[in-house]
């Protein structure tokens, strides 16, 4: 990989299936930025501990099917290194060392901590520490750049502080991220709300056609428009928000009798699930060909685990260097 390029850390927590938010806001990004970017691509199976301890029983076939989603999707395994945040240990002395360096006063405001607290979510200290593994895992790569979203300005601010801190105290060693912020339109789940996770209102990337069919039949539309007949308003139905995204070549045909009530939703759905079905169609053939071969997934995360682990552990040589410890 060329060292002329810059260099990306990005991650996701392995806690379940990934749902077309995660494609659409994120995952299509990472493929794109492989080209520009020397990309470091993190299942990040210590940070779903902060806030699932208790119940590990899935994080190694989540793990997988991270990976499984994300090689679906596009990212290629020569281009960029793809890894287990747990199969590198310096990710977790650097954590430490940086840690050090964190007031408590300085974590305890940090907004997502805080949104926890407020949920009555008991703080545990791996909950408190976040922004401290995050900046580890950013900091052990020297990523110079991090994709975020408006809503994860703040940890990355908090990682460039800690670089600096670091760096003032103990030598120009590490390296302060950027952020490169990537903006999508919220994909709406199936009750309308954006698409998540916590909601339960998500559609899998790897929906069966079956599911997927289901899934749309129940999704909401325009409130008012009850039945065929009933003049609808694409522009506060959620059907029409994903025909924007998978069916875009239609949707001006769509508009005009969804609002003089030609359209039936049931009609409108059955468009959008052929429209779906047809744009997921490779990925989904992807997917099916890699659950076939699980070996191949040990081999990319072997060696993604390798590259990871031999740029890790210089630099973390060079943090022991710089601190005489
Ligand atoms: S016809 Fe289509 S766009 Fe119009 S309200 Fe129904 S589902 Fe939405």
């Amino acid at each position: 990989m060329s060292n002329n390029r810059g260099r990306i850390l990005s991650g996701m927590r392995p806690t379940g299936r990934l749902h077309l938010g995660n494609l659409e806001g994120a995952l299509r990004n990472w493929v794109a930025l492989q080209n520009d970017y020397e990309c470091f691509f993190e299942v990040a199976d210590w940070h779903a501990l902060t806030t699932a301890w208790q119940d590990t029983g899935e994080i190694r076939a989540n793990v997988r099917e991270l990976v499984i989603d994300w090689l679906s999707a596009g990212i290629d395994p020569q281009k960029s290194v793809v890894f287990v945040q747990s199969e590198i240990k310096e990710h977790a002395e650097l954590f430490l060392l940086l840690g050090m360096l964190s007031g408590v006063g300085w974590l305890e405001r940090c907004t997502t901590y805080k949104d926890w607290i407020a949920k009555n979510f008991e703080p545990n200290y791996g909950l408190l520490g976040y922004p401290v593994l995050q900046c580890a895992d950013i900091a052990i790569y020297k990523a110079d750049t991090v994709p975020v979203g408006k809503d994860q300005l703040q940890h990355l601010e908090m990682s460039r502080e800690l670089v600096r801190r670091f760096n003032n105290t103990y030598g120009e060693v590490l390296v302060e991220p950027k952020e490169k912020l990537t903006e999508f339109p919220d994909l709406p789940g199936t009750d309308g709300q954006k698409m998540s996770k916590s909601h339960g209102n998500e559609i899998q990337i790897a929906e069966s056609p079956e599911t997927l069919q289901q899934k749309l039949r129940g999704m909401f539309t325009d409130p008012q428009k009850l039945r065929r007949g009933d003049p609808g308003r694409p522009e506060v139905c959620a059907v029409f928000k994903l025909h924007t995204v998978y069916n875009p070549d239609e949707t001006a045909a769509i508009d005009p009798p969804c609002r003089t009530g030609d359209l039936g939703c049931v009609e409108c759905k059955g468009k959008l699930h052929g429209a779906m079905l047809q744009a997921l169609a490779p990925l989904r053939e992807k997917r099916a060909e890699l659950e076939k071969s699980p070996k191949h997934i040990d081999d990319v995360l072997e060696d993604g685990n390798h590259r990871a682990r031999a740029v890790a552990q210089q630099t973390l040589a060079e943090v022991r260097e710089t601190m005489k410890i």
